[in-house]
């Protein structure tokens, strides 16, 4: 008999479950409170980063790598791919030359000098003096991949899309939707649903300053940016032991990066446009202004790597995801066929396919 199961959240949480179960024959509804989906999904970067992560995580990493090249492909989705880390200082190679070390034999990454570097990408600075390059990522305009992706759900996968629809409750869903099991992929709205599970996960959000620049298309990279500070924060390169010198050097030349939570990306959309950012404050509810020093900062430390001279900044926003100390995702039964799904350490867009294939290839 066919089963049905009620998707809470129309983010790329609650896209790849309902991925993941209409391939197994699930008839599959998903609810979203808007008109459309509004949340973290389509305020970041969107850069499917496998580099940042690693053990358990780099399973689930590249097993989403497969999900999204197919879906991708099916939902005709526009990407770049590959990612790059310019580094300026010899901290900051010593963690490049460490990493590459350890896995140059299971990654597809290369690591060159910065000549060799600015021959392959011309807009990178004359101060870089080293790259590591990796093919691993992919790396789309959320905005515009999010509707593509729900468009190809409804079209290839038969998957129904209630939207201007809030779920106030659990416990009335399944009667009301003849479901047979309920995922709540509600992002940072896990706290209103699920207010136990949300006090055991320390759930908070993480707010994130965030700018659009229009430039030339020369300038534009066609590959996702990270930078130093990128080494300092990813579990791929925190734990080796060169991360600590970088740590202090930025601590002493550049600590504003440090204090606010500073680290410098930049994705390059195919649309012409560079999304770039980051800034991370941490609280029970999400930062509504931003603040220019913080737009300065980043802005000067991409500066240092990329050219991108003569851009426009086109818009700026403040993103929000969920975020809990305690569990980086969760993806587990909470009773009574109810079940629970969420990114919880800012790489959603990473680890939700995969992750939600190994959840339902469990049921
Ligand atoms: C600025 C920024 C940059 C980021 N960059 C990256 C990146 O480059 N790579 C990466 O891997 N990750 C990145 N992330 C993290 C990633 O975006 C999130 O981990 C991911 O989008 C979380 O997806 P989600 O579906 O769980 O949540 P959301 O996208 O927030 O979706 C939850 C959905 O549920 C809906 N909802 C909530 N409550 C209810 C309710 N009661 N009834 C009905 N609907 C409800 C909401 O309206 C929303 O649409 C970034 C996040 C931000 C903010």
């Amino acid at each position: 008999m066919i089963q049905s199961l009620l998707v809470i959240g129309a983010g790329i949480g609650g896209l790849a479950v309902a991925l993941a179960a209409a391939k197994r024959g699930w008839k599959v509804t998903v609810v979203e409170q808007n008109d459309r989906a509004l949340g973290a999904s389509i305020q970041n970067f969107g850069l499917v980063f496998p580099l940042a992560t690693t053990g358990a995580e780099y399973e689930i990493a590249q097993k989403s790598l497969s999900v999204w090249d197919e879906t991708l492909t099916g939902a005709g989705i526009a990407f770049h791919r590959g990612s790059v880390i310019p580094v300026c200082s010899d901290e900051g190679m010593a963690v490049l030359q460490a990493f590459y070390d350890g896995h140059k034999s299971e990654r597809e990454v290369s690591l060159m000098g910065g000549d060799a570097a600015r021959e392959r990408l011309p807009m990178l600075s004359s101060a870089v003096q080293m790259a590591l390059l990796s093919e691993s990522e992919r790396v789309i305009d959320a905005r515009t991949a999010l509707p593509q992706l729900t468009n190809w759900l409804q079209d290839r996968w038969n998957v129904s899309f209630q939207f201007n629809t809030s779920v106030q409750d659990l416990e009335s869903l399944k009667t009301q939707y003849d479901a047979d099991r309920v995922v709540c992929a509600t992002g940072a709205g896990l706290k209103q649903l699920l207010p136990e599970l949300a006090h055991e996960l320390e759930l908070s959000v993480c707010s994130l300053q965030v700018s659009r620049l229009q430039l030339s298309p020369e300038l534009i990279p066609k590959r996702a940016v990270a930078t130093e500070t990128s080494l300092t924060r990813y579990a791929s390169f925190t734990n080796l032991p060169e991360t600590f010198s970088l740590r202090e050097s930025i601590q002493q030349q550049r600590p504003g990066l440090l204090e606010y939570g500073i680290n410098p990306l930049a994705s390059s959309c195919a649309s012409g446009e560079m999304i770039v950012g980051d800034s991370h404050k941490y609280g029970s509810s999400p930062e509504i202004f931003s603040e220019s020093y913080i737009d300065e900062l980043y802005m000067s430390e991409l500066s240092r790597v990329l050219n991108f001279a003569g851009s426009l900044v086109k818009e700026r926003w403040m993103g929000c995801y969920a975020y809990s100390p305690v569990r980086s995702y969760i993806a587990e039964s909470v009773g009574d066929n109810n079940w629970v799904f969420a990114v919880l350490n800012g790489l959603g867009m990473t680890l939700s396919f995969g992750l939600a294939d190994d959840m339902v290839a469990g049921w």
